[in-house]
């Protein structure tokens, strides 16, 4: 089955064709992105600017990703669009164009939750069976998910304040770096000592696999502002600090929840720990998180950094394996701000193994 995705829950404009095959396998027809620029100069995403942005932009890359896919609407099993959580602005615009291309198609539309997109990426890339712990960290989530079929997923723990990848683009504005933040921080890094700075790892050794990461901020500003103004060398050895920080603090909960589900899944051969979100990109926590797994018995599965960030083929993919259970949703499923995952509604029992 063909499907077309729609992404425009925040800055990404994206559109792109996956193909599911009866096996459960997949390929990628097409797959465009368009990353907006405008926001870099305000620091952060401009909501209606991104809607704006999201509706010059959207109606070109469908016809670019069907081009690129070589199919017509006529040759589509569903339509399927990001309908929350998000900006609704761009929510809006996405789901509203899907509706439409359903309707002239006479195709059925699938509203696609955006964190069970990020959730499902592995079962395309890695064809990895349910049940697997998931490490859901973007812009804005910070969450383990015990994934245990499609749209069955159960939170086991998530941040108390700051998502990580918001605290990479505040830590990236107070040194200076520009926005995006986390590719910025993870660069000025790799020239730095992250040694030099002793900064907090919260949370660390408790029991509950939750974050909290606005102390951590904090304590950066403060080892900044004590030595300010900053040098080139600074900044490398304050982002590099945080980034250490960070990625202590990443293995350390992730060793808590890897004990979690492994106790809720005491028969499991197969232990798999996803990492997915654009935080998911940081070599950093990709490397520490490939011993810390392993060394609890589970193997790492990080998707191509492509796919880890906002992108269109997941929309697809959720929207195709959603597709196979029979899952469609009526033409006035609403788009929605907030979205938690575990609020999915859940197929029929059985379906989704
Ligand atoms: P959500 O998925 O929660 O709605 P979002 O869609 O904005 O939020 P993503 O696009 O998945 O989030 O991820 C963007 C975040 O990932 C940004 O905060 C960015 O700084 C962070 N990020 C991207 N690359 C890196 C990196 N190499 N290291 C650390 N953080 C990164
Ligand atoms: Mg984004
Ligand atoms: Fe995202």
């Amino acid at each position: 089955m063909k499907v077309l995705g729609i992404e425009t829950s925040c800055d990404e404009t994206a559109a792109a064709v996956v193909e599911r095959l009866p096996d459960g396998s997949g390929r990628i027809l097409s797959d465009i992105i368009l990353s907006q620029p405008d926001h870099a100069d305000f620091g952060g995403v401009v909501p209606e600017i991104a809607a704006r942005a999201h509706v010059e932009a959207l109606d070109g890359l469908i016809q670019a990703a069907m081009a690129g896919a070589n199919i017509g609407f006529g040759d589509l099993d569903a339509v399927a669009a990001t309908a929350g959580p998000g900006l609704i602005g761009g929510v809006i615009v996405g789901l509203t164009t899907a509706k439409a291309v359903a309707v002239a198609s006479g195709r059925p539309l699938v509203a696609v939750n955006h964190l069970e997109g990020h959730a499902l990426t592995a079962r395309y890339t890695d064809r990895l069976a349910f049940p697997y712990l998931l490490l859901l960290v973007s812009g804005g989530h910070t969450q383990f998910v015990a994934v245990e079929g499609v749209g069955r997923y159960r939170r086991l723990g998530t941040t108390i304040d700051d998502a990580l990848g918001e605290a990479f683009d505040k830590a990236a504005k107070l040194l200076g770096l520009g926005y995006p933040g986390g590719p910025a921080v993870e660069a000025a890094a790799k020239s730095g000592d992250g040694d030099r700075f002793a900064l907090p790892r919260p949370l660390r050794g408790r029991p509950e696999p939750n974050f909290s990461l606005s102390g951590l901020k904090t304590a950066l500003r403060l080892a900044a502002e004590k030595i300010a103004p900053l040098s080139d060398q600074d900044v490398a050895d304050l982002a590099a600090s945080f980034q250490a920080a960070v990625t202590d603090t990443v293995a350390d909960r992730s060793a808590k929840a890897m004990a979690l589900f492994a106790s809720q899944h005491p028969d499991l051969n197969d232990r798999a720990l996803v990492i997915a979100g654009g935080v998911a990109a940081n070599q950093a926590i990709r490397d520490t998180l490939t011993h810390e797994a392993a060394n609890h018995g589970f193997r790492l599965v990080a998707p191509p950094q492509r796919l880890c960030a906002d992108n269109a083929v997941m929309i697809a993919w959720a929207g195709a394996e959603r597709l196979a259970l029979g899952l469609t949703d009526p033409l006035d499923a609403p788009a929605r701000p907030r979205w938690p995952l575990d609020e999915l509604a859940a197929p029929v029992l059985g379906a989704g193994a």
